[in-house]
């Protein structure tokens, strides 16, 4: 169960600390949607930009992050953004420990999750994730569920926001009465918005979801029910 007896609870994650993050925290605030933005703290540089599909997509520079996500948690997504499970354990174990001990500096909090970049791991990148500290760990595969439950450390979400089942698994979420605890997970990055000229769908994904008295909205952490000592 969620805080206040709440049965349901909505929380969002979204990857590389780019740019577009401005924009979508400040609609994610509006709407008072408590969301997890993961970072590559090694990366993290308006030097570090690149064109898609006729986008450029740039990182933020460090200067006035924890501003910018006031209010959201911040969770590890890897010093350099590699596939971890080509790294040997030692390089894995930098690449997140790093990583964690950037961001707890950067932001001044507790570090405790983490998303997968590209989505991938093994059971030796698992083991790294465990040892270093870390409680949950996000990947890429739709489930199109709210259940909880499962190893944590390879939680995989509800959906990517252009999932074309999204309003409509947001319209059964907001009208069910469950009693056992269910989780929307939604995930992104904010630059596809930008790519996909599709501002519109978090716009409206977050009118219907918010201001739900019987919804708890929260960080990742928070979610799943992970309390850190700050
Ligand atoms: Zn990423």
């Amino acid at each position: 169960m969620f805080p206040n007896g709440k049965m349901k609870a909505l929380t969002i994650s979204y990857d590389d600390g780019v740019e577009q993050d401005r924009k979508l925290v400040e609609i994610l605030n509006r709407y008072h949607i408590k969301a997890t933005f993961n970072l590559n703290s090694g990366i993290q540089s308006g030097a570090n930009k690149w064109e898609r599909e006729g986008c450029t997509i740039c990182r933020m520079n460090i200067d006035g992050l924890p501003e910018l996500y006031a209010g959201h948690e911040i969770a590890v997504h890897t010093l350099t953004h590699p596939r971890l499970e080509t790294l040997d354990e030692a390089t894995i174990i930098n690449e997140i420990a790093e990583d964690k001990r950037n961001l707890e500096r950067i932001f001044g909090k507790s570090v405790i999750g983490m998303a997968y970049p590209f989505g991938t791991f093994n059971n030796t990148v698992k083991r790294a994730v465990r040892n270093c500290g870390l409680r949950y760990a996000r990947g890429v595969v739709s489930t199109h569920s709210f259940l909880l439950g499962g190893d944590l450390i390879e939680f995989q979400p509800t959906l990517h926001h252009n999932d074309t089942r999204l309003m409509e698994l947001a319209e059964i979420f907001v009208k069910s009465k469950p009693d056992t605890p269910q989780l929307f997970y939604l995930w992104g990055h904010s630059y596809e918005f930008d790519i996909n000229n599709n501002w519109n769908i978090i716009e409206d994904f977050c009118r219907l979801v918010s201001g739900r008295d019987d919804i708890f909205y929260g960080t990742n952490a928070e979610a799943f029910g992970i309390t850190t000592i700050e």
